[in-house]
């Protein structure tokens, strides 16, 4: 299957320095200019979808900005602290990673307020948190759910702490924790409230161990999602690994706890309608008609006879 997303480190700068963060130890290149972008950008096949991942990508709008017209949907993953622009043709993933308490434990005094009143003052529809689960916060996912619940915010995510060489890996929550977390707290939550929770049964069952292991090995994001540093080239797995992955080279692939590739896995491989169903509900107007056909096999029309 082709590549159907690009990921794009936007900038190696960070306003935080986040106790959990392997990228700003990890990556040192320097950045291309916004018009050495616009070249590569010529040069990218068409892809329905990009993430504009950093370090902090909102320190540098100007490329986002020149950047998202080439995509039919477009993904900002913030750190929420720098005020958030009102642009409704993208989709802004803003890192929270629990209750205020264990938010600032781990990414420092004040981001949790100014996060929050980005939050409630940007112009922006499209709001939407992403929290990893690691071995302090753990106990505070259902609190931070209730928290959000009558918010500006449309859903929630989850994803669990990927370890990476040299990085505090005292915040990987083990296996077996990880299991129990999923059965006793994320399920019951997705029925507690629906919609608001970004995952499907067939996730959360593809999260669980022994079943991660047998993803990560073949991962979905290394064939589906091209990654590129803030210079422009691939990111690679590292040790000779010819496969790509947004995290770098540093990341631990069997203690793997990104949501992303059991995220492809149902959408592409799976087709889990429980999770395609979610994805459009909340993409901006006039890209759901265009991404159901991304996903349909070529020549196939939605409501047309295909024998
Ligand atoms: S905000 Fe993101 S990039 Fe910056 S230090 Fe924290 S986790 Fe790393
Ligand atoms: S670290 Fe990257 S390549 Fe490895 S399993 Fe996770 S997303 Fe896939």
């Amino acid at each position: 299957m082709r590549q159907k997303a690009v990921s794009i480190d936007v900038t190696n700068r960070c306003n935080l320095r986040c106790r959990h963060c392997f990228f700003w130890r990890t990556n040192s290149s320097g950045e291309l200019p916004v018009e050495a972008w616009e070249e590569v950008f010529q040069r990218l096949p068409k892809f329905f979808y990009c993430s504009w991942v950093g370090g902090e990508p909102l320190l540098r709008q100007e490329l986002i900005e020149r950047g998202k017209k080439r995509f039919l949907l477009n993904e900002v993953v913030t750190n929420g602290t720098i005020p958030i622009p009102s642009w409704n043709d993208v989709s802004f993933f803003i890192s929270i990673d629990g209750t205020k308490r264990y938010h600032e434990l781990i990414r420092g005094r004040g981001t949790y307020a100014r996060a929050r009143e980005n939050i409630e003052t940007t112009g922006a529809r499209y709001l939407l948190l992403n929290m990893v689960i690691n071995s302090l916060n753990y106990r505070c996912v259902e609190k931070f759910v209730s928290e959000w619940s009558n918010s500006r915010v449309l859903w929630v995510k989850f994803s669990f702490y990927t370890p990476f060489v040299g990085g505090d890996n005292s915040l990987f929550l083990p296996f077996a924790k990880r299991n129990e977390l999923i059965d006793k707290v994320l399920r019951p939550l997705k029925e507690d409230y629906g919609d608001f929770i970004f995952l499907s049964d067939g996730i959360l069952e593809s999260m669980k161990y022994p079943g991660c292991l047998k993803v990560a090995s073949n991962c979905p994001a290394t064939r589906l999602v091209l990654s590129l540093d803030s210079m422009g080239n691939i990111k690679y797995r590292g040790c000779g690994d010819t496969r790509a992955c947004y995290m770098g080279a540093g990341a631990i692939c069997e203690k793997c706890g990104h949501m992303t590739p059991h995220y492809l896995k149902a959408i592409y491989e799976d087709g889990d309608w429980e999770i395609i169903r979610k994805s459009l509900k909340h993409m901006p107007r006039g890209v759901a008609l265009k991404a159901v056909r991304s996903l349909l096999p070529k020549g196939h029309r939605p409501g047309r006879q295909n024998t």
